[in-house]
Order: structure tokens, then sequence, then C-alpha cells
């Protein structure tokens, strides 16, 4: 399994949404997948802030993966 997971690499594939600086959030434009489960996700969000709050979601469940500088959240 690759736990790689580079949005340079993806960045035709995802479109993003949000960026506040603490976290940036992409949506999943193409098929990719989430290098925990290796199921396609919805978005992922990059998180480099020290604590984050997430807001209610309906159920969908998320993979982390954590990187040297930064946490990756795949939301499904
Ligand atoms: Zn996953």
């Amino acid at each position: 399994m690759d736990l790689e997971f580079d949005v340079h690499d993806h960045r035709h594939q995802l479109k993003q949404l949000r960026d506040t600086g603490e976290t940036a959030v992409f949506e999943n434009r193409d098929e990719l997948t989430c290098p925990a489960c290796s199921k396609p996700f919805a978005r992922l969000m990059i998180v480099t802030g020290r604590a984050i709050t997430f807001p209610p979601t309906d159920g969908n469940p998320f993979c982390l993966l954590r990187r040297e500088d930064d946490v990756v959240i795949f939301r499904h």
C-alpha cells in the first residue's frame, strides 16, 4: 500500500475549496483513492494547526494519514 499522498501530484484531480492557513480543504474531482483504505474519498483536508474541531458529518467514515509536518484527513 502506498502511504504517501502529495497534493501536487494530483493537482488536476483536486479542487481547492478552502485554505485558512491551518487547514486546506480539497474536493476529489476524480476517483482518487485514500492511501489508508484504498477507497475513493470525497474530500481531503490538510491540517497543519495543532488542534482542529470537525463540523458534524453525515456519518461517512474518514481516514487519517499522519505525515512529518501535517496530518491529512480523507473524508469518504
Ligand atoms: Zn479511507
